[in-house]
């Protein structure tokens, strides 16, 4: 991955048209934006330490590839006022996806189509398209945030990576790191594990003729 950091820094009136010919931008892939967006949509905005607020000002704009020339400095009110929409977008994707995992995934239902609602498309400045490597949104803050997150949709990122977690009792939304990931932790998925397992010996343990078809045959008791 290019780091064009320092050269867009240099380059104070650089705009993104100019990005074409010859800017390279630091732009991170669609795996690493969506796995910030899904940080971002979870995280507690009222409760950030000063530190937590400069990291997360910190990955905003890497998040984006924001160049400070473009103003608009990264706020928490506005960062506020965005979280929602986000975690709204986020989730009816792990929806979807947890429907498709409920039915087995034995095929994979469509998405609902993506939208960027025309005022939002409105608001941007500039859209640089960047062969090979992904889009920059210039626009204010939230306009930014929001047509990046639906453009980070676009292949080849694999939205079935956005989930909520099967966890009962939990329905965090989460960024698999592989297709195989269910929960939205380690010590979620050992704990429900536990419990389809404490129901299977129970059910076994009363005798039920109703064995389930589950893995974990192992802990099969001798009837
Ligand atoms: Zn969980």
């Amino acid at each position: 991955m290019p780091m064009g950091t320092d050269e867009s820094r240099s380059r104070k009136r650089t705009t993104v048209s100019e990005s074409s010919s010859g800017q390279e931008w630091n732009i991170p892939s669609v795996e690493e934006r969506m796995a910030f967006f899904v940080r971002f949509a979870a995280l507690d905005l009222n409760g950030l330490r000063e530190g937590d607020l400069l990291n997360l000002k910190s990955d905003v704009r890497a998040a984006l590839s924001w160049l400070p020339e473009w103003g608009d400095e990264i706020s928490l009110e506005i960062l506020r006022e965005t979280q929602p929409t986000v975690l709204r977008e986020l989730e009816e994707v792990a929806q979807r996806n947890e429907l498709n995992r409920r039915i087995g995934l034995t095929e994979d239902e469509p998405f609902a189509v993506r939208a960027i609602h025309p005022k939002l498309l409105k608001r941007i400045k500039f859209l640089s398209i960047v062969p090979g490597n992904g889009s920059v949104v210039q626009a204010d803050l939230r306009t930014a945030i929001l047509v990046t997150l639906e453009l980070a949709f676009l292949p080849p990122f694999d939205a079935r990576r956005v989930r909520q977690c099967a966890a009962q009792a939990c329905s965090r939304l989460f960024h698999a790191e592989h297709l195989n990931q269910f929960f939205c932790t380690p010590r979620h998925a050992h704990r429900e594990w536990r419990r389809l397992k404490d129901q299977e010996d129970g059910r076994q343990a009363a005798g039920s003729a109703q064995a389930s078809p589950r893995k974990g045959k192992r802990a099969h008791k001798e009837a």
